[in-house]
């Protein structure tokens, strides 16, 4: 996935462990777009020939996904792989790319012509060269597959950390306390802590991966509107939610809606809360129903969403 797994545990249990790596492969293998082979490689191979069936896992990631994507003004887009690839960020040999190859591969990114047949889980991309890329949402979906293990096995409180996609089960000692990184600071930099219990803590950041070129630093998040990175300002989002799927989607859609608009939809959603931190070092909290947030740093200033 790219990033550490960190699962910690209040027993000694390794079998228990182990078994939860396992399931974070097996999910991995079937979703990743970094290797040749995999369930959604399968479906990017068959672009423009024929549709792929899927197991029911996947089926429903991509359905939702979707669903996501065609959002009025989402800046969620499954179908973003072609401008994720031409990017390359994160990756050896990021560049910005000349504009006329942007403007090539924007019409092979339209997530309507992602087509789904829930009788027979299929999907069938329907142009040559379209290439879904759940990387947005994976993290998060698997997170949330070891919570629903670890409950099963009975598991009151465990705290999994998948590169930002925080998942803390149960409240030992009152909450679990999360940190929200600093951008661009030393990796031990904290804005503050978020307490929970129960929830999921989300973050997504430009300072996450991005590279520099004619002086500006190009991250990797990308608008599928322009297919250049999402410019506005908002340095990270953490989103607090029940389940760490509608974290991922939660991120990406409120950098496209920025600040403004963001803490606007966000007040019609009692199940979804946010914390920006934008570039002149405001911390801006939703409404605080489901988490309480410390500040560390006085550099930065807190405020809500009152817009
Ligand atoms: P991280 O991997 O740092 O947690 P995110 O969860 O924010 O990052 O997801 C970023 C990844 O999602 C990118 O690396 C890329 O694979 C994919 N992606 C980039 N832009 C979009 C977009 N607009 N919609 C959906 N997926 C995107
Ligand atoms: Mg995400």
């Amino acid at each position: 996935m790219g990033s550490p797994i960190v699962l910690s545990l209040f027993t000694d249990d390794r079998d228990l462990a182990a078994r939860v790596f396992r399931l974070i492969q097996r999910y991995e293998d079937a979703l990743t777009v970094n290797r040749a082979v995999s369930q959604v490689m399968a479906v990017n191979h068959a672009a423009g020939l024929h549709p792929v069936k899927v197991s029911g896992a996947v089926y429903d990631l991509i359905r939702c996904a979707k669903a996501a994507s065609m959002v009025n003004d989402s800046a969620f887009n499954l179908a973003i792989g072609p401008l994720v690839k031409l990017w390359r960020i994160g990756f050896q040999g990021s560049r910005v790319p000349a504009r006329e190859e942007i403007a090539e591969r924007l019409p092979l990114t339209r997530p309507a012509e992602v087509i789904l047949n829930d009788h027979e889980r299929s999907v069938f991309l329907a142009r040559a060269g379209m290439e879904i890329d759940l990387g947005a949402i994976a993290k998060g979906y698997i997170a949330d597959r070891v919570r629903d293990f670890l409950r099963q096995q009975g598991v009151e409180q465990a705290l999994i950390n998948l590169g930002g996609n925080v998942l803390a089960l149960g409240s030992p000692q009152g909450a679990w306390s999360v940190g929200v990184k600093k951008p661009f600071a030393a990796a031990d930099g904290l804005v503050g802590v978020v307490d929970v219990a129960n929830k999921s803590v989300v973050t997504s950041g430009i300072y996450e991966r991005w590279f520099e070129q004619d002086g500006k630093r190009w991250h990797h998040i990308l608008d599928p509107r322009t297919g250049y990175p999402l410019d506005n300002d908002i340095e990270s989002v953490t989103i607090v939610s029940d389940d760490s799927l509608d974290g991922d989607v939660w991120t990406t859609l409120i950098y496209g809606f920025g600040v403004e608009k963001g803490c606007a939809v966000l007040r019609q959603r009692e199940d979804i809360e946010a914390i920006f931190i934008t570039k002149n070092r405001e911390v801006i909290l939703s409404s605080q129903r489901q988490f309480r947030f410390t500040l560390l740093d006085d550099s930065y200033r807190i405020s809500g969403c009152t817009a």
